[in-house]
């Protein structure tokens, strides 16, 4: 049996909001009966951006996150849900019954994503439905999907065998597994919302001027472990990133054949630039 998947590449959303706008057009003032009532002009973000800066200058990054509801295979709010009011469907879509659901607000609390949004004039919880009023229609795709400028969104409809080796083919993963619900969503790159990083520019002083210096070797160690390798590029900038935050002491040393060894001690809590480090020549 095929089934819906929805795969987000962090790394691809610049944040145009494409996916949102797509979502308030389809909903907003629409009723589509058996799936989902009109979603109210204000307040509602089925589908929503979230944001993550990291680093100091000179480098920072910034990371975009779209979230929405993650039609989770073990998914709470259906056992949350009175009278039947949500069902999951046989190709993996989660659905609010809009009639059945009125007055169940505590719906809102049952979902570990705060995927679910509260309608005051409908007294309706209400979240986004894949577009399975689009997919029935004979859609091949949503349109949050249709409308990412950039791709950062693909929908995926495959058997789950299938879809476990496209998760460990494109190194994909879930948005906070510790909820144990196994979400229909999966993340690439998410690695750059939820890490962070340690870097820092490695110069030179010729004849009074400081140069950016390319091609020494910054090496990361923990506990006398070495991690990792990272050159610096044409900037003298040097990253190691995808470390876990508030991980404990991190040593970087940085080489190269005609200059003095340099060690920088890092006690990591966030992404940290440590700043310019100046190499003397061992002549
Ligand atoms: S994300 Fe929340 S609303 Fe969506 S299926 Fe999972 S528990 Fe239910």
């Amino acid at each position: 049996m095929k089934k819906w998947n929805l795969i987000v590449d962090v790394a691809r959303c610049h944040n145009s909001n494409n996916c949102f706008l797509s979502v308030a057009d389809e909903y907003q003032g629409n009723e589509h009966p058996g799936y989902s009532a009109a979603m109210p002009p204000h307040g509602h973000r089925w589908i929503d951006v979230k944001k993550k800066e990291r680093g100091q200058a000179p480098i920072v990054d910034v990371a975009y996150l779209p979230t929405m509801c993650m039609h989770c295979d073990d998914a709470p709010c259906i056992a949350a849900a009175e009278n039947n009011a949500i069902r999951k469907r046989q190709d993996g879509i989660v659905i609010i019954d809009p009639e059945k659901a009125v007055g169940q607000k505590h719906l809102i609390d049952a979902c570990p994503y705060g995927a679910i949004w509260w309608n005051d004039e409908k007294q309706l919880p209400q979240h986004w439905i894949f577009d399975a009023h689009l997919l029935d229609a004979g859609w091949k795709e949503p349109r949050c999907v249709q409308s990412c400028p950039t791709g950062a969104l693909r929908s995926v409809l495959i058997e789950d065998s299938e879809m476990e080796l496209l998760k460990s083919d494109e190194g994909l993963a879930e948005l906070h597994p510790e909820h144990g619900t196994r979400p229909r969503v999966h993340y690439k790159n998410l690695y750059l919302y939820q890490k962070c990083f340690i870097g820092g520019t490695v110069v030179v002083t010729n004849n009074g001027v400081e140069d950016c210096l390319e091609g020494a070797m910054a090496v990361l160690h923990q506990g006398g472990e070495k991690l990792g390798e990272a050159p610096s590029d044409e900037f003298g900038e040097f990253k190691f990133d995808a470390l876990e935050p508030s991980s404990g002491a991190y040593r970087v040393e940085i080489l190269h054949p005609e200059y003095e060894s340099l060690s920088i001690d890092v006690e990591l809590e966030d992404s940290i630039y440590t700043g310019v480090h100046t190499l003397t020549s061992k002549k």
